[in-house]
């Protein structure tokens, strides 16, 4: 994607309404555009496209900056652009019976540094060529410029209001941009945290903000190492040699052997993340919880193997996650 939407300051905001009465069993996908003065963006470009198979669906906006489509259910990927203007895509799922409304900004090719830079890629998008322009990393910092993460709640019930609460207020406090890799996250009580296909948080650690913000690392870091597969394979077989048994299963290990090793490299490079967002102490009292609760022999392995394991990372490039840069 050349218009990487860490650089581009494309604000989403996702709500769902009410199914209406159409008889249609596609349900109704409506998009309004606009730029950041709050001026309406016509003929933008909305596409949807399926994950799986099948044609695209497109629309364009109206005087009034908005776009309409009907959808089956489905898994797509959702695309804004317009010429002169960063673009946004992401991923959209049309489940039951659930109309949706997205309302995006798109800054326009003005802004400043990397955004205009991503831009520029943007508009050439059509001859690939032009794809890589390099980004100075010394640009990439700005948190202004870096799309929001949306959270959802699965069920709406208090705590998982809560814990939403409770996140959005540690993404604030902190420069989290170089770990987010994903933006879509959901909070459900009934699930444990995974990382795929959304990020997915429980609601066990409302009285413990460092335990959440590591999960959260955690499920990120995770959509990190995924982005890298064969360096990811490469770093579990160097594990394999210095760790040729591991536990499976819960307390100590994950739910296959293969899940085990990942988690080695997932752990260590929380563990990592961690220390530049919480300081050494607090580090160490998370990770010393989680080697009590689960993954239990995985985090006392990177506790005791630290540097072994940052040694692995490092012979694969997999030690400096950064979603600030170019892919
Ligand atoms: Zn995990």
């Amino acid at each position: 994607m050349a218009c990487n939407h860490f650089r581009c300051s494309v604000v989403l905001v996702v709500s769902v309404f009410s199914l209406n009465a159409q008889p249609e069993s596609n349900r109704h996908l409506a998009v309004h555009v606009s730029d950041p003065s709050g001026a309406v963006i016509p003929k933008a470009m909305v596409e949807v496209e399926p994950l799986a198979h099948g044609t695209a669906f497109t629309a364009q906006t109206d005087d009034r900056g908005n776009a309409d489509l009907y959808l089956p259910s489905g898994k797509y990927q959702l695309s804004i652009r317009s010429p002169g203007f960063c673009f946004k895509k992401r991923a959209l799922e049309v489940v039951g019976a659930t109309d949706q409304s997205f309302s995006v900004v798109l800054p326009v090719d003005s802004c400043p540094g990397p955004c205009q830079m991503a831009c520029i890629t943007v508009q050439a998008e059509s001859s690939t060529a032009t794809r890589g322009i390099p980004i100075s990393n010394s640009s990439l910092s700005s948190r202004a410029l870096e799309s929001p993460v949306t959270i959802g709640t699965a069920h709406n019930s208090a705590t998982e209001l809560a814990t939403k609460t409770q996140l959005e207020r540690l993404i604030a406090a902190h420069d989290l941009g170089q770990w987010t890799f994903t933006h879509e996250i959901v909070i459900d009580e009934k699930s444990i945290p995974h990382s795929h296909p959304v990020l997915t948080l429980h609601t066990r650690h409302q009285k413990q903000d460092d335990e959440l913000l590591s999960t959260y690392l955690h499920e990120q870091l995770h959509w990190f190492l995924t982005g890298h597969p064969a360096e990811t394979r490469a770093a579990e077989q160097d594990l394999t040699k210095l760790y040729p048994s591991v536990p499976i299963g819960y307390p100590d290990g994950a739910k296959d052997t293969e899940s085990t090793y990942l988690h080695l490299l997932v752990c260590q490079l929380e563990q990592q993340a961690d220390r530049v967002v919480l300081g050494d102490k607090r580090t160490t009292e998370v990770m010393q919880f989680w080697a009590g609760d689960h993954y239990r022999w995985v985090y006392r392995t990177v506790i005791q193997d630290e540097a072994k394991i940052e040694d692995v990372l490092k012979r694969h490039h997999l030690d400096t996650p950064n979603a600030r840069l170019p892919d």
